[in-house]
């Protein structure tokens, strides 16, 4: 990122609030509608949760079937007006790609994440293999049209005018410094989502559990915008709304703050594996869906007669053989290998890789190891009788290739044998965050009485579309899409 001269005040036409793809696309179209721009990034680098995503764009074909799945996905969370706006910016993405000079590749005919809600499939468009060079693409194209970008700088509160409202600005931390910004024409908030509040995880989503929690992406999305649109008057939708990731290893998640293993147990569908509760049983089929899922997630079920978690914490406990049969949890190396790059912050960011032999993560103890299943009930809280029993029990499904608890595919199903015995504990990864400030259909951000908040505008999963079900692969082109049409109409303000 291009250090810019340090100066205590700027004017600009329009401000940018946050680097990732919804701030770049709003700051290429305020751009190539005449305006000047200023980004300003929180973080020492722009890319958010765009440069680590996996950059899957998923699209629709059809208009009239578009509407209505996205209409069934909303759930009454969001108007027919935006409905329409939000399935026409979708069909709108391989044009607005073209536009940009922007390569990708299609892969035509994939199935909806919820079929029976969809009456046509959906395509699927790559401009990269993850999003990390996306971002690139989009940094590239922002540096070519020679737009300000501000970087370490946080935005802190708004410049509104006392009387009309209006939003004129933005105060904000440079480097210990104090910055004013101010904005003549308006300011987008693309600051992401609250990810990594965990504050905020709690009161909005997840009270209690939040320690079990770890963001797969980027650590600068902690709901700023949430306060910043508040402070203006704005009304919040969609905060019910989470995607979940998958399961990662709690204990160095929480060293590092950031999920760490990132699909664990996933690394081999098939193996010497389980995972079992607090009380040393299965809670779930370990192929289970997790990524995305609305259905209730098995190890967040609450007990309110024991007033607990019933299935936290939880393990993956598992064998020699299969911790003989290479890392479990994938490799920078393996994705490399699989999907042409590494998605996630931990991994993009190289903060840290999973062994291939699982050897330093023992070593960390993260990994936990015993002679017997007794031994290692005991290291991980369990009545030893409780974990032998479900030992024997999935054994036994083993044997008859059916698990008769819980239905986990047969074909993944293997005995545990011999001692050692290996646990990890289990952490849940959140891919990201939907709530923020509500908004029009222009990307304007509306109070509590559905009125504009004057030349404030927001966009990407700062107040996504989403606030019941996800359709996968939508937040990213979201982003692209709702970044330029908010860039495009604050920069069609008249300028003060
Ligand atoms: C690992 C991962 C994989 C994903 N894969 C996909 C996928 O394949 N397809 C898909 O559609 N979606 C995917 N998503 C979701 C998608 O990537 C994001 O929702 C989307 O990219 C968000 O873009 P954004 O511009 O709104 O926010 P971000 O890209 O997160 O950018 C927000 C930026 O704002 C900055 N910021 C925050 N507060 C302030 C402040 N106060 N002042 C200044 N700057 C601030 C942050 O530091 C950050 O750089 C994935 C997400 C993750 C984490």
């Amino acid at each position: 990122m291009r250090e810019e001269t340090k100066k205590d005040a700027y004017e600009v036409d329009v401000l940018i609030v946050g680097y990732g793809a919804a701030g770049a696309n709003a700051a290429i179209a305020a751009h190539d509608a005449g305006a000047r721009v200023l980004i300003l990034e929180k973080l020492s680098a722009g890319g958010g949760n765009s440069a680590v995503c996996a950059g899957a764009m998923v699209v629709p074909e059809n208009l009239d079937a578009a509407i209505a799945y996205y209409r069934a996905l909303a759930g009454g969370t969001v108007g027919e007006e935006m409905i329409l706006a939000f399935a026409e910016a979708m069909m709108g993405i391989p044009d607005l790609l073209s536009r940009l000079g922007v390569e990708y590749k299609i892969e035509p005919s994939i199935p909806p994440t919820f079929p029976s809600l969809a009456s046509g499939r959906l395509k699927q468009m790559h401009i990269s293999p993850t999003g990390e060079n996306g971002f690139r693409l989009l940094d590239r194209m922002v540096r070519q049209r020679n737009i300000e970008i501000l970087p370490d700088t946080r935005v802190q509160a708004l410049i509104q005018h006392p009387e009309t409202g209006e939003v004129l600005g933005a105060r904000a931390r440079h480097r210990g410094q104090d910055l004013q910004l101010l904005a003549r024409q308006g300011v987008v908030l693309a600051c992401g989502g609250y990810g990594c509040n965990p504050e905020m995880l709690a009161n909005f989503n997840l009270p209690g559990a939040t320690d079990y929690i770890f963001p797969w992406g980027s650590p600068g999305n902690t709901g700023d915008g949430i306060v910043l649109a508040s402070e203006a008057g704005a009304a919040l939708w969609h905060m019910n709304a989470l995607e979940w990731g998958r399961f990662c290893a709690r204990a160095p998640s929480r060293q590092f703050g950031t999920a760490i293993g990132y699909g664990l147990g996933l690394t081999r569908r098939a193996g010497s594996y389980m995972f079992v509760n607090r009380r040393g049983s299965r809670f779930m089929a370990e192929d289970g869906l997790l990524s995305h899922c609305k259905s209730q997630l098995d190890i967040l079920r609450y007990d309110h007669d024991k007033a607990r978690f019933a299935n936290l914490p939880a393990f993956m406990v598992f064998d020699h053989a299969h911790l003989a049969n290479g890392p479990i949890a994938p490799t920078a190396a393996m994705l490399r290998k699989k999907r042409g790059g590494v998605v996630g912050y931990a991994l993009v960011n190289r903060i840290y890789d999973w062994s291939a032999d699982n050897q330093a993560e023992i070593a960390a103890g993260w990994v936990m190891q015993a002679d017997s299943l007794a031994a290692l009930a005991d290291r991980i809280g369990a009545p030893a009788e409780v974990l032998e029993e479900t030992v024997r029990q999935f054994n036994l499904g083993c044997r008859e290739r059916h698990d008769h608890q819980f239905g986990r595919s047969a074909s993944t199903l293997a005995s545990l044998g011999a001692p050692p015995y290996f646990a990890v504990e289990l952490g849940l990864s959140l891919v990201n965050t939907q709530g923020g400030p509500k908004r029009n259909v222009h990307g304007q951000v509306l109070d509590h009485r559905d009125a504009v908040i004057p030349r404030l505008y927001a966009a990407g999963e700062l107040g996504s579309f989403f606030g019941f079900l996800y359709q996968i692969g939508s937040n990213y082109p979201e982003a692209w899409a709702f970044g330029q049409i908010a860039g495009a109409r604050a920069a069609a303000e008249p300028r003060l």
